[in-house]
């Protein structure tokens, strides 16, 4: 069952960490590890219990101040052990086409799998990722709960701001309405979203490093998304992970723990992670730092975006509600391509990024569509190669890591020898 083994893997890596204290990896881990144990052995008691959990996709800082628990969706797809599994019951039960991206699939498989505990209510948004949402409103349809989809607009100003908050409260009140033992707290809310923005804080000041050269963050280190406190029952204790790692990561880079060596290339990543390990060791042997990976919130995350909690932005003082949309809002995986190539070219600018590995997944129409746009203009605004990868996702076999890395090989040696 899903939920006991991530409380059985989790404590087997704690068990790993005490017995085998390995002074070159990150020592926050241990608290990251610890973390993310506590989220799931919540989610075991709450289930027993009988508590009410929400997936609120896009707004989950409501999750706690309104009386839900906590549940991943996607997140929880990402760490399935057998992906094909539940893709295959996805497919199989709802009729999705095989082309599907996995990862939306995948969390919808699990979910009707009987795995995870049934939500009350599933919210989605429009955008960025319409395959996340067409896959939460068919989870909500066959699983026989609640669904609330909330809108995004064309832009980011102040109307849109103002509009999603309103839908925001609506869902608020039809949530309290429905469902019994939910009630929002609003100063609960507020004390999250500061939180969260001091791990930003955080978060941002990594960015930073990221433009030294060489890099003092390896590879693998570029690709660790961020925890944020409002997602956990004990908060405090994700805010302390987050500056434990963040002072670890300037110690590191002090003492040139991170780095690769004698730098020959720098790459920026996108859209998707590499398979595995030997796809690491292949950038490392071949003096490749990696100091960007270009994701949804990744420019929002180190501070490329700029427009924080707080700000007098729209020329009025963002009401909790409203805060919130403006971070729904900095997704830079929608709408136009603008957004997300804009922000890629000032990165690669700040960076002094010499390459692109795009790693498009299949059935990720969000990036698809993106993908010309973004490689013509790196090459005529910064005369940046970029190189051009497909693939699945969760199911990385041998052999797609083989052919990844032979292509990723060539690709690297030919930017070299350009470069010199
Ligand atoms: S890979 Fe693309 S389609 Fe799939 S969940 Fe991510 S953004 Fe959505």
């Amino acid at each position: 069952m899903f939920i006991d083994e991530q409380v059985k893997n989790l404590q087997r890596r704690l068990k790993n960490i005490e017995d085998n204290p390995r002074p070159d990896l990150m020592q926050s881990n241990k608290l990251l590890y610890e973390i993310e144990l506590e989220g799931y052995l919540a989610v075991q008691e709450g289930w027993k219990a009988g508590k009410p959990f929400g997936i609120l996709g896009g707004i989950e800082p409501l999750t706690h101040p309104m009386g839900f628990e906590m549940q991943g969706y996607v997140e929880w797809g990402d760490r399935v052990r057998d992906p094909m599994r539940y893709y295959n019951l996805a497919i199989s039960k709802i009729g999705f086409p095989e082309h599907s991206c996995d990862r939306a699939m995948t969390a919808l498989g699990l979910l009707l799998s009987g795995e995870v505990p049934l939500p009350k209510i599933i919210v989605s948004r429009r955008v960025p990722c319409d395959p996340e949402r067409w896959s939460a409103m068919a989870a909500a349809k066959y699983a026989g709960v609640l669904f609330f989809d909330l809108c995004r607009l064309g832009s980011t100003g102040g109307e849109n701001v103002r509009c999603l908050a309103e839908q925001i409260a609506e869902f608020i009140e039809f949530a309290e309405k429905s469902i019994p033992g939910i009630k929002y707290n609003e100063e609960k809310l507020i004390q999250l979203l500061e939180m969260d923005h001091k791990a930003h804080g955080y978060m941002k000041d990594t960015y930073e490093l990221r433009k030294k050269v060489p890099c003092p963050i390896s590879p693998r280190d570029s690709f660790r998304v961020m925890r944020l406190p409002h997602r956990y029952h004990n908060p405090a204790k994700v805010l302390e992970y987050c500056r434990m790692y963040h002072d670890e990561m300037f110690e590191r880079a002090e003492k040139g723990m991170g780095s690769i060596g004698e730098e020959k290339l720098r790459v920026a990543w996108l859209a998707t992670g590499p398979y595995g390990r030997s796809t690491f060791d292949l950038l490392v042997k071949k003096g490749v730092s990696l100091p960007w990976f270009h994701y949804g919130v990744a420019a929002y995350n180190f501070g490329v975006l700029q427009n924080d909690y707080g700000d007098n932005t729209y020329g009025w003082k963002l009401s909790p509600l409203e805060e919130l949309v403006r971070l729904f809002n900095y997704n830079t995986w929608s709408g136009q391509s603008d957004v997300w190539v804009d922000t890629l070219i000032k990165v690669c600018r700040d960076l002094k990024i010499d390459a692109v590995v795009d790693f498009l997944q299949v059935g990720c129409i969000v990036t698809k569509n993106l993908k010309r746009i973004t490689a013509q203009r790196l090459k005529d605004e910064l005369g940046i190669p970029t190189l051009d990868i497909e693939g699945r996702e969760l199911f990385g076999t041998e052999a797609a890591e083989l052919e990844m890395n032979k292509k990723l090989e060539e690709f690297i040696d030919l930017c070299i020898a350009n470069k010199k």
